[in-house]
């Protein structure tokens, strides 16, 4: 499938040095320097193309687009993957509820999906890949489970064995009980009649009245959710054989952690042997005005509605890096107001010539190579605006505007 057009994204210049990018780990639950290395690779999960874009997505392609820019400026190349799961329950439940075909829903998302990213500035992934078109890839995956033994039916259907790894559990910190609970809440039905265990997870789905179904040698029927991103992430990031885990960095928004990053994980233990990925870094939630933003609550706020209403994508983009990607954090017209009024400020400052940046720049890369730590990023810039609104003196403040261009993602 089609990615988005690039926006443009140049290096910085000659001499600046970027310390080793650190993160939160979230199987570590500690903040790690990644391994320096002349090529990353990075899976992030993508939409189930039924509400997209809204600012809980675009917080989460936020967070590892700092990444991709980041690796990048150090010179490295960043293999980048993401898919889109364009059929599973949730976008057939829509459609159905909305009486509208699933492949015209899912593609007018995926159109508005990719709109919004270019918006936004967000850099393209390398492969975008859908599910659908993944089905012979996924189908070779459940039959390289089932020769490790990890695989069994009920009925037509497969499932994976997820205990087949001892480490099954350590990337949540969940126990068994804590597991089913939520494996329960999303969908994972773990009371199911004939599970091995209740945590096992639906791999193929044999082909239910009135759905889609595709050919398979496991029968007419569809991919599951996890054996997806796990058979794309192995298939088009080519894993090095001599490197510890399969990738660098999977990633996603907090609610994947469990069961959908778990899952994948022990999923590519049984094919490979190995971690799938050295550091699985989680994007936290966004909220709405005190409530938490959700599709049951219909208060999700999109970012191609800002968009239309006027709002400068820029806007949004410097409101979402306003606070910590790790924490959980509140929109409200008051966080986009006072971006619009920080991003005026700045190119306030642009255009009446700045002062000298070097410590500006310094800080904010040094803040950026800290976790992705904006807050203190974007602060060290309000000084910058603020000493240069307040002085006479001219300086050069071109490196400023590319640092802010190239790792932060802002046109000023
Ligand atoms: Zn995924």
């Amino acid at each position: 499938m089609n990615s988005w057009p690039s926006p443009a994204f140049s290096a910085l210049k000659a001499g600046l040095t970027l310390p080793t990018l650190q993160l939160t780990n979230t199987k570590s639950n500690s903040v790690e320097a990644l391994q320096i290395k002349n090529l990353y690779r990075m899976y992030v999960c993508g939409i189930t193309p039924y509400d997209a874009t809204h600012l809980g997505h675009a917080a989460t392609y936020l967070t590892f687009d700092l990444i991709n820019r980041y690796l990048q400026a150090t010179g490295a190349k960043v293999s980048y993957v993401q898919n889109i799961t364009d059929i599973d329950d949730p976008l057939l439940e829509r459609a159905q509820r909305d009486g509208q075909d699933w492949k015209e829903l899912a593609t007018s998302q995926i159109d508005l999906f990719r709109g919004d990213m270019f918006d936004l500035r967000i850099l393209p992934p390398e492969h975008y890949i859908g599910a659908v078109e993944s089905i012979d890839l996924v189908s070779a995956s459940i039959t390289e489970l089932i020769s490790a033994n990890t695989i069994y039916t009920i009925d037509k259907d497969y499932y994976f064995r997820n205990y087949s790894s001892s480490e099954f559990g350590r990337l949540s910190h969940l126990n068994e009980s804590e597991m089913a609970e939520i494996f329960s809440q999303r969908g994972g039905n773990p009371t199911l009649a004939g599970k091995e265990n209740p945590l096992d997870c639906l791999v193929w789905m044999s082909q239910r009245p009135g759905e889609p179904g595709w050919d398979s040698v496991h029968g007419i029927g569809r991919p599951g959710w996890h054996i997806e991103c796990t058979a794309i992430a192995l298939k088009y990031l080519q894993p090095d054989s001599s490197d510890a885990s399969c990738i660098d960095i999977q990633g996603g928004g907090s609610d994947l952690i469990f069961p959908h990053h778990e899952m994948c994980a022990s999923q590519a233990r049984a094919l490979t042997g190995k971690e799938l990925a050295s550091t699985y870094v989680h994007s936290a939630m966004i909220g709405l005005d005190g409530e938490k933003m959700s599709k049951s609550k219909g208060n999700l706020v999109f970012v191609s509605t800002l968009v239309k209403s006027g709002v400068d994508p820029m806007a949004i983009r410097l409101a979402l890096l306003s606070q910590h990607y790790r924490l959980d954090r509140m929109w409200s017209s008051d966080v986009l107001d006072a971006a619009t009024l920080r991003l005026n400020t700045w190119r306030r400052a642009f255009v009446s010539g700045g002062r000298n940046c070097e410590t500006t720049i310094d800080a904010v890369i040094r803040a950026l190579s800290n976790d992705l730590d904006t807050p203190t990023a974007l602060a060290a810039i309000d000084r910058w605006a603020e000493e240069s609104s307040e002085t006479e003196v001219e300086g050069n403040d071109e490196d400023l505007r590319q640092v802010i261009d190239t790792l932060l993602g802002i046109v000023i």
